[in-house]
């Protein structure tokens, strides 16, 4: 066991599930056909279901049923062909119907596997126990007016995707890792954009302890975390709070509490309601929903290459190491990048500029790779100057910078720069001549023994051609000239 706290007692280990809240990409709200565009006037998109007016009826979205099938054919899960929505009645004043619709007995994904890699460059499988469809709720506005609460029914009826994994989790490393492989593999499907500030992807911590072997014990609820660094935070002062609890003869009470990130604590919201506090029962106002397995299929047919998939094939195709593949696809943009650079070439050339060169100048120009200055065409068409001997690795180096400030081709730049790679032979020799005269002292030295300088020469005859030439046949000509 790799992570334990130590207590007075003995060891304890730490036992997490996530409920995670994804925020399902979709042009219109899972029962109405009002906008979900982030930022808008508040309360300019809601249409009279989402507001509950009386009498008015939901009616499901289809492409919100679409991109939960594909989420979840993309965490390998079983899609249910048959579910049901149901009513989860409370009161608050963000919701005016009085109740969610969601999904309880009868979710539209079951079971499924997230593999996760952790930083010992292991891998784990978190199970995933469900995923089920249901609406957000509108936003309280409580700083407009020193008397009164506003409401914006904005991101009211908006589908948001339920992800619960199995209490597989085993420490803060993990759960970092787990939402991270959710967000990428969200990401690359399309079905939520991941943005955690927005508040389109946020998780629900579940935390217990136990000394291991031990069956699980009770459970406490962070609601609402908004970052993955809070996230494993709030797991690890949740369980030293626990142990203190445990360790003292007292008892943890099941309850759901806020993660206070200024503070670094946790703190009772709520004691935990159960399900039968919601009084669940299935929404009279709309049919079960049935899908067929043929458009389960088509839909399967066009998901995208998955991040775990395109890093296997990345290592295939282009010889690049786990770890590397595993950098590039992190991103979509970044494989989508590497993947332009690389195709036709040298596929560990292209990895070590782009996540060397490239990322560092992104990095100190404050840009990104949808952004960047050098396009992964410019790149690639620099990398076949390196290859086709018009310059050399040391002059591509510069040549990149100049890349990165002007914007400019790289061919356009060696012209610019009169930076072609020497490769006349007559020059070469001129310049060892040049070299060699010199420093008549260390070519007496070289000679009776000293093999050492042979380094000096070559960087003086580099200096002699301004760095542009052929450095193989630099050396090859040294080696001759001075061993003659
Ligand atoms: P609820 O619907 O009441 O929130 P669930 O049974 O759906 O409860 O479980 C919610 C989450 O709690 C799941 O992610 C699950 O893995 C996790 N969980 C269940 N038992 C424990 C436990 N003893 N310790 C930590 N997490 C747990
Ligand atoms: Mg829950």
């Amino acid at each position: 066991m790799s992570y334990v706290i130590e207590g007075k007692t003995g060891s304890w280990e730490i036992v997490v599930g996530l409920e995670v809240h994804a925020q399902v990409v979709s042009k219109s709200k899972l029962f109405s056909g009002a906008s979900t565009t982030f930022g808008a006037e508040p309360n300019s998109q809601v249409s009279l279901v989402d507001a509950a007016f009386p009498g008015m009826l939901p009616v499901i979205n289809r492409e919100c049923v679409a991109q939960a099938v594909r989420t979840g054919l993309g965490l390998n899960a079983r899609i249910n062909l048959e579910s049901r929505f149901d009513r989860k009645n409370y009161f608050y004043a963000d919701l005016p119907q009085g109740y969610q619709i969601s999904q309880f007995a009868h979710p539209i994904v079951g079971e499924g596997t997230i593999e996760i890699e952790l930083s010992s460059g292991e891998t784990r499988k978190i199970g995933i126990t469900r995923l089920h469809m249901e609406q957000d709720a509108g936003k309280l506005i409580h700083d407009q007016d020193p008397t009164k609460s506003m409401v914006d029914l904005n991101r009211a009826g908006v589908a948001l995707m339920e992800i619960v994994s199995e209490p597989d989790i085993r420490e803060p490393e993990e759960a970092g890792a787990y939402l991270r492989k959710l967000r990428q593999i969200l990401r690359y499907l399309g079905t939520c954009d991941g943005n955690m500030e927005e508040g389109s992807m946020r998780a629900d911590v579940n935390v217990s302890v136990r000394k291991a072997g031990e069956p699980f014990r009770t459970r406490c609820e962070i609601k609402n975390v908004n970052s993955i660094r809070f996230v494993m935070q709030a797991i690890e002062v949740e369980a030293a709070r626990q142990v203190e609890i445990w360790e003292n003869g007292g008892e943890v009470d099941q309850e759901t509490r806020l993660f206070d990130a200024a503070r670094g604590e946790t703190r009772t919201m709520r004691s935990k309601e159960d399900a039968h506090d919601y009084r669940y029962f299935p929404d009279p106002d709309l049919l079960p929903l049935v899908i067929e397995q043929d458009w389960v299929d088509a839909l399967k047919a066009a998901l995208p290459e998955l991040p775990d998939a395109k890093r296997a094939r990345f290592q295939s195709d282009y010889g690049i190491p786990f770890y590397d593949a595993g950098v590039l696809v992190a991103e979509q943009s970044v494989a989508d990048f590497y993947e332009t650079v690389a195709k036709g070439r040298d596929g560990k050339l292209a990895v070590s500029w782009v996540t060397g060169d490239l990322f560092a100048a992104l990095n100190r120009t404050g840009k990104t790779i949808e952004t960047s200055p050098v396009s992964a065409e410019a790149l690639g068409q620099m990398l076949d100057l390196i290859a086709d001997g018009t310059i050399n690795g040391k002059i591509a180096k510069e040549v990149f910078e100049d890349m990165v400030e002007t914007g400019e081709s790289p061919d356009a730049i060696v012209e610019k720069k009169g930076l072609r790679q020497v490769t006349d032979t007559g020059v070469i020799d001129a310049a060892i001549d040049a070299v060699m005269a010199k420093n008549a002292d260390k070519v007496a030295e070289y000679r009776s023994g000293k093999d050492k300088l042979f380094g000096f020469f070559v960087g003086q005859v580099m200096k002699e051609t301004k760095g542009k030439a052929n450095p193989a046949l630099v050396n090859d000509a040294l080696k001759s000239k001075l061993d003659a």
